[in-house]
């Protein structure tokens, strides 16, 4: 795992296909740091901090979720901070905490369409032993909108439609023109990778009047603004 630098105050650990590992984000403000996902497990996002701490960077102080499916929430229980998600994220954490683990449960799971193969594989690839998966909700929830003043930068985290999950939170760093996304441009994995495209055009629409350059997305490198709206705005025209 590498710490990339992107700009003045925002950093980034790169996805890992390896366990479906996304990216993880840091804002280092000069009052607060900001952590953007939790990691799919402990052993993740103890790599996140050890990255941060051979840079001299300090402990996140917020950690904020920016929807719920495991690879971005497992690693939270693991994490001595305070913690955000959206209100809906936090309903379906509250449901999956209650998921047993055993090999029956999870071919149950994978059986009657409540788990994915997706996430079933790489779930096993992360954990020798999925037993010791623990899931937690965040501390605190966001409805529509919270900003962090951070000190030299702000974060402003905003529920956005999203055809990928109905929780989508992103994190938009104004000063610095960078939004943490998530996966709020992709299709809905636990839905046949069905695309609702009024959700789809209702994105296009938000993040087209943000001002942001690069959007960091969870599975893939930083993109320029001009190519996401060029991904979404295909959909949408479809609208
Ligand atoms: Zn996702």
């Amino acid at each position: 795992m590498q710490l990339k630098k992107l700009t003045e105050h925002i950093y980034y650990t790169p996805n890992n296909p390896k366990g479906d590992r996304p990216t993880l984000g840091y804002i280092a403000g000069n009052k607060t740091a900001l952590m953007i996902d939790a990691g799919n497990s402990a052993a993740h996002n103890a790599a996140f901090l050890e990255q941060l701490r051979k840079n001299g960077l300090r402990k996140p102080d917020i950690c904020v979720l920016t929807h719920w499916h495991w690879d971005h929430t497992f690693g939270l229980h693991a994490l001595n901070m305070e913690t955000y998600a959206h209100t809906k994220t936090n309903e379906k954490l509250r449901e999956i905490a209650k998921w047993e683990w055993n090999e029956n449960a999870m071919r149950q799971r994978l059986a009657d369409g409540t788990e994915i193969a997706f996430a079933n594989e790489n779930i096993r690839a992360e954990y020798a032993d999925p037993q010791k998966i623990r899931i937690i909700p965040a501390g605190n929830e966001i409805q529509e909108e919270i900003t962090f003043d951070c000190g030299g930068v702000t974060c402003h985290c905003l529920h956005l439609p999203s055809a990928h999950s109905d929780d989508s939170i992103v994190a938009f760093v104004p000063e610095e023109k960078i939004v943490f996304i998530g996966d709020i441009y992709g299709d809905d994995f636990y839905n046949g990778h069905n695309r609702n495209l009024d959700k789809t055009k209702s994105l296009y629409d938000r993040l087209q009047e943000m001002d942001f350059t690069t959007a960091v997305p969870d599975h893939s490198a930083p993109l320029l603004k001009a190519e996401l709206l060029d991904f979404l705005g295909r959909f949408a025209a479809q609208k």
